[in-house]
Parts: structure tokens; sequence; C-alpha cells
């Protein structure tokens, strides 16, 4: 291609960008939105959920039920002078020790220790009387029990998710004995989530997961993942992580393009791998393998297990507002409330950030899968930007060294 013939290139697709924005004003916003770049993501996906002492007694409950395979009776009375700090690290309750365990069963998802979680509540604790009602201001058991609903009486692949058999108000969470590593990983997990008010940490791990698995592939938050079912994610069978196959989208509704992008444990700050983990262990736990990827309430399935954010699919209107607002709360738990972040901040961020970390405008439109290298100018990468690699390009094609 010689310089003439870019320079007309660009032209035309400046001219077209600018007859598509007067024709299409309501999807205009689509190309004023807000890039999000690094160092925001990374601020935002090592987010954790905001915790208070009622938080800390439920989880203290939940772990202590399912590691002491204590009743709600057991843990109304237990008193604040019965636990015991041992050298070790580990803690002893009621005559049980508990140690210090981190350990993860199944990479990348959490082991929420039963020590850590009993000292938290010590540490905020008066002094004297109940361990847990004290400390939470009143008895956090039957509330707790109440929310455990959604995994109680679930049966996986014929497994029961937990062996309990009294009553709602019983607290005895003993994982089924037959359950995989990844099915008892998201059990517990699930269980230490779901104590909190409104599923509120739900939607934190949906966040993660989604901005992560967008952003770091350069895909739309709703346009390409929205549709997606679960079986779209998959373990990389080389073990780097896991794998998405991207079928089905707007741009390629048969999945012809059979477009499939690994997503790493990484060494960085941020493992894509270990969100994924943790989001998909918990959903598994409620929800099952069946639906949607990504699920409209992940710690509860009143409505129906698996169902997606789009109300079951059809077009991303439902979406993209539950998209923008899961950026928020990451952004609010990040520090970043000011920014208006919304579900094509992924794709135009990665677009941005891959060229201002020097990538070639056509590394960015491969991995953008655009056909031509005039959307990926106009339409994803800031006009200066553009300005800057259309000027690039044209000295490199006048075989200038300068
Ligand atoms: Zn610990």
């Amino acid at each position: 291609m010689n310089v003439g013939a870019w320079k007309t290139l660009m032209k035309g697709a400046t001219r077209y960008a600018n007859e598509r924005k007067r024709a299409h004003p309501s999807s205009a916003e689509q190309w004023e939105v807000e890039p999000l770049l690094r160092d925001d993501a990374v601020a935002m996906l090592t987010t954790t959920p905001v915790t208070t002492p009622r938080l800390d007694a439920c989880v203290a409950a939940v772990l202590l039920a399912m590691d002491g395979q204590m009743t709600a009776r057991n843990l109304a009375h237990l008193e604040v002078d019965e636990v015991r700090d041992l050298r070790d690290g580990s803690v002893r309750v009621g005559g049980q020790e508990f140690p210090c365990d981190h350990v993860e069963r199944m990479r990348g998802v959490p082991w929420d220790c039963t020590a850590c979680a009993v000292r938290a509540v010590v540490t905020h604790h008066p002094g004297t009387g109940t361990l847990l009602a004290a400390a939470a201001g009143g008895d956090p058991v039957p509330a707790m029990s109440q929310r455990l609903s959604a995994l109680r009486d679930r049966v996986w692949a014929g497994v029961p998710m937990d062996r309990s058999t009294s009553g709602w108000r019983s607290t005895r969470l003993t994982p089924g004995s037959a359950l995989t590593d990844w099915q008892a990983a998201g059990f517990r997990r699930a269980c230490v989530l779901i104590v909190g008010r409104r599923g509120e940490a739900g939607t934190w791990l949906r966040a993660r997961a989604w901005t992560a698995m967008a952003w770091s592939c350069g895909f739309r938050m709703c346009g390409d993942l929205l549709r997606l079912s679960r079986m779209a994610v998959s373990a990389d069978p080389t073990g780097a992580g896991y794998r998405i196959d991207l079928a089905g989208t707007k741009d390629d509704p048969r999945g012809d393009k059979l477009v499939v992008r690994p997503l790493a444990w990484g060494d960085g700050p941020v493992s894509v791998a270990s969100l994924v983990a943790e989001y998909l262990c918990v959903r598994d736990a409620v929800h099952g393998r069946g639906g949607n990827l990504i699920v409209s309430d992940v710690l509860s399935r009143r409505d129906a297990a698996g169902r997606g954010v789009a109300d079951g699919g059809r077009g991303c209107g439902g979406g993209t507002g539950t998209a923008k607002r899961d950026l928020r709360v990451l952004c609010e738990l990040a520090g970043l409330s000011d920014r208006r972040y919304s579900s094509y901040s992924t794709r135009k961020g990665f677009a941005e950030q891959a060229h201002r970390d020097g990538w070639s405008v056509e590394e960015i439109r491969d991995a953008l899968r655009h056909q031509t290298l005039g959307v990926t100018l106009n339409s994803y990468l800031a006009a200066s930007a553009a300005k800057d690699v259309s000027t690039k390009l044209i000295r490199n094609l006048a075989g200038s060294t300068a």
C-alpha cells in the first residue's frame, strides 16, 4: 500500500465515523467511552469487600460450623473466654483446635481460615460475654442460616452439597463426602460470602471476574460475554489457566471464527485466572454447571439457576446497566468514585493501553478482531493515538527511518 492510498483510507474512515455518529446519535455514547487503563484496572481488581464486626462474626460462625461441626446452639453459647490463641498461629475454641490454614484446595479459590476468622472477631470484641452475639450486636446465626438456604438441599450430580439433615436453624455444615475438590472449595467459599447482606459479595465477585475477562481480552462486557454459556470457559489443558471460547457474538453469530483467548495465571499484581477461578467455583456451587457464564445473582438461585444478566440473553439492554453498576462497585471500593466507566470501557481501554505499551496497530486490530485497520484506528484509539500511529505508518511506508 502506498502513502496516497493510506491517506485516502484514513480520510474515508474518518468521514465514515463522523457520518455514523450523526446517523446514530444514541450509539454516540459508545464513541465517548472512558477507556479503562491498567492502573485503574489493577486497583479495581485488587479490591476486597468492606467488612464489619457483624460480618466477621457471621464468617466465623460459618467456619466454626463447618470445621468444628458446631450447631446453632453450640455457637450461641460460645463465650469469648473459651478462645485461646496458641503459639503456632492456631486457635482453640471450646476445646477444639483450629490450625491457621490458608492452603488453596483449588488453585485461585481462597481457602478461608477458621483460626484467622475467630481472631478477627476477638480483635473487636468488648471482652466479655458470648463470642459471636456480643461481637455482632445480636445473635447472627438465625439470619445467617436463612441466607445459607441457597446452598441447603442443593444436590449436585446426585451428591448433596452438605450433609446436614436438621432444619434451617441448624448450621451443621459438613461438605458432602463425595464432592470433588472444585465443589468442596466452592461450597466453602460460597458459605462464607453468602452471609453478607443483599448479595453484595456476589456482585463484587462477578464484577471482578467479568471486568478481568473483558479487559484482558479486549472484549465488550456485554456484546461479547453476556450471551456465553457457562461452558464457554474451561480449564486450559496445559495448566496455564483458563480459556474462553467466544462463539455467537455480535460480529460472529455462528461462532465461525473460533475465537479462543487465554485467561492466564500470570505473575503480575492481578491474576485473571484466579479471579475467574474464584467466581466460577462459587457460581457453580450455587447454580450448578448450567446456564449463563455471567449470572444475574451469583449467590442466590431465587429466579432460576444460571439465569443470565440480560434476562435470558435476548439483547444487551439489561446488561449494560448491570455492567456499569458492577464497574461502579469496584471503583468505589478502589477509591475511584469519580470515574465513569461503562461496558465498552474494557475494550476501548484495552486498545488504548496496548497502544501505549507499544503494540503495532495490526496487533491491536487482530486482538480486537477487526476486519480493517480503519475501524481500529477510528473507533478504538483516541484521536491522538490514531494520528500518532498513522503518522508512524506513513513514515514506514515511505521508507523513512526518522
Ligand atoms: Zn489463618
